[in-house]
């Protein structure tokens, strides 16, 4: 029979759908905006379906009012955030709003306790009790405060980090990997416990314990693993809403979170690999990584250039290589740079793009914001096409990358980013490395590039800089 049960039922499918739909489309460049469409749908189907259901509940008044008002002051201000973000706020946002997915499973996970494990004479404990469930309810309930606990503050220290309002360094405590491995096995051991007895006291031990190592983890990672971390926290968010699917017995959360959590672990994957990483590593909260020397070597000295030299270094120029980093993305440089390349390519100098795969702060940044000033496709090179190809280029414009650039992680097995591949300007010609100051990168490590024989730094913001140097053309 046709109820609005089996209606909803047959709409949160359709979001499944959907949301898969999103996925696939949001792989490549030409299908992304169809791929954010359908996750808009999707989401909006859901959102219609949960509410249909609660009415069908009988939900009470003042209930279906604080969700209509939670939904609308959620909404609001998640279109004013999204409406401001700049783009190179856009890691910290996220990493913000997993904090929320976080948080909220905590919610789940206590609100479930308070009515079944906490309510021991109520009718749910007695339900599940006659169905012999009760014990996989409380497994639930501490798995899912555990892992919503985790997101919630490793979610917090990463959005302080990639705002830099703390120190991006690895904290490095004495015996951390033991810290971790221990906390893993206190929550086994708490977790089989609270199977058996499940008092509030041993619920509030692992919220408290899963924030410390939410915490930890994320801290004790630093600089360059720093892109693994914030799609690893993406997965454990999808982990801890299909936690919340689960206490709640909502499918479509199951499904959507165990979407977001594969999804995630998987791009963290491919990432370590990007950076020669070991990914158990990077997921262990840095295991195995010890703290380098201190930095306090003598570089020697660096070379400047000014804009209209660097113009005449460019036009008499064959081949040019731009590889760009989180300068471009600050600075809204990548439109001049559009135009330095046509104008360039109208000249009949071979101009091309090398990204590296974490250039800027989130992956893709440097794919976006060039798509965005109509740089043609296939002159964008990723870095393991490009790499050869620096011996026997003439000009390589460093336009505001850093550490993507630093022939240290090559060369220097004591350096922090020791072992992560590099886009090696180097090999070039000429190197013109534009920055405004010889401020080290995101890795805080400094960068013995700038002092090479052929590099040359063009000091300034690199807006200003390119638009000095399309002006000298
Ligand atoms: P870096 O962060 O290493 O360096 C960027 C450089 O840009 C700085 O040295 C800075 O120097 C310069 N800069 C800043 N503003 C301007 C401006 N207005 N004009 C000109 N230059 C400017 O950038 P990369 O892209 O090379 O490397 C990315 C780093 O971020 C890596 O360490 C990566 O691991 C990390 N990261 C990447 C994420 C990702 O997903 N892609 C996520 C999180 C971290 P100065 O101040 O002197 O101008």
């Amino acid at each position: 029979m046709f109820t609005l049960e089996t209606a909803a039922t047959a709409a949160y499918v359709v979001a499944a759908l959907l949301f898969i739909l999103a996925l696939a489309g949001l792989s490549k460049h030409e299908t992304s905006r169809a791929g954010n469409t359908f996750g808009i749908t999707g989401m909006a189907v859901a959102l219609v379906a949960t509410i249909a259901l609660a009415i069908n509940h009988q939900i009470e008044p003042l209930g279906l009012a604080l969700l209509i008002g939670a939904m609308a002051v959620g909404a609001a201000i998640g279109l004013w955030r999204a409406k401001v973000v700049e783009m190179t706020g856009m890691p910290e946002l996220i990493a913000l709003l997993h904090s929320f997915v976080g948080l909220a499973a905590v919610l789940v996970g206590w609100n479930g306790y308070l009515h079944v494990e906490g309510d021991a004479g109520g009718a749910e404990a007695a339900l599940l009790s006659e169905q012999g469930m009760l014990g996989i309810h409380s497994a639930e309930v501490v798995i899912g405060v555990f892992i919503g606990a985790v997101t919630f503050t490793g979610s917090i220290v990463a959005n302080l980090k990639l705002s830099a309002r703390i120190k991006s360094a690895p904290m490095m405590l004495p015996g951390k990997n033991i810290l971790n491995v221990g906390a893993l096995v206190a929550f086994l051991a708490l977790t089989v416990w609270f199977v058996i007895d499940p008092s509030l006291w041993l619920l509030v031990a692992v919220t408290v314990l899963a924030l410390l190592l939410g915490w930890h983890l994320v801290a004790s990672i630093g600089g360059g693993d720093m892109p693994v971390v914030v799609s690893m926290l993406n997965s454990y968010s999808g982990w801890a809403a299909a936690a919340s699917g689960f206490l709640l017995g909502n499918d479509l959360l199951i499904i959507t979170g165990a979407l977001v959590g594969s999804s995630g672990a998987y791009l963290s994957y491919i990432m370590c690999k990007a950076m020669n990483r070991s990914f158990i590593s990077v997921i262990a909260g840095g295991f195995g990584i010890e703290a380098g020397p201190s930095e306090d070597k003598d570089y020697g000295e660096h070379r400047e250039i000014n804009a209209e030299a660097a113009a005449d270094m460019l036009t008499s120029a064959s081949s040019v290589i731009i590889t760009p980093g989180y300068g471009m993305a600050v600075a809204q440089a990548q439109y001049g740079v559009a135009d330095l390349t046509r104008k360039l390519r109208d000249r009949g100098i071979d101009v091309r793009f090398g990204i590296h795969p974490v250039a800027g702060r989130l992956p893709g940044h440097m794919n976006v914001l060039l798509a965005e000033a109509k740089v043609p496709y296939d002159i964008v090179l990723e870095m393991d096409e490009i790499n050869d190809d620096f011996d026997g280029t003439s000009v390589v414009l460093v336009i505001g990358a850093n550490d993507t650039v630093n022939p240290a992680a090559s060369e220097d097995p004591s350096s922090p980013i020791a072992g992560m591949p590099v886009l090696t300007v180097w090999d070039a010609d000429n190197v013109i490395v534009f920055k405004r100051s010889m401020a080290s990168g995101y890795a805080g490590v400094q960068n013995p590039l700038f002092f090479r024989d052929n590099t040359q730094m063009l000091f300034g913001d690199a807006k200003d800089r390119v638009d000095a140097i399309l002006a000298a053309l």
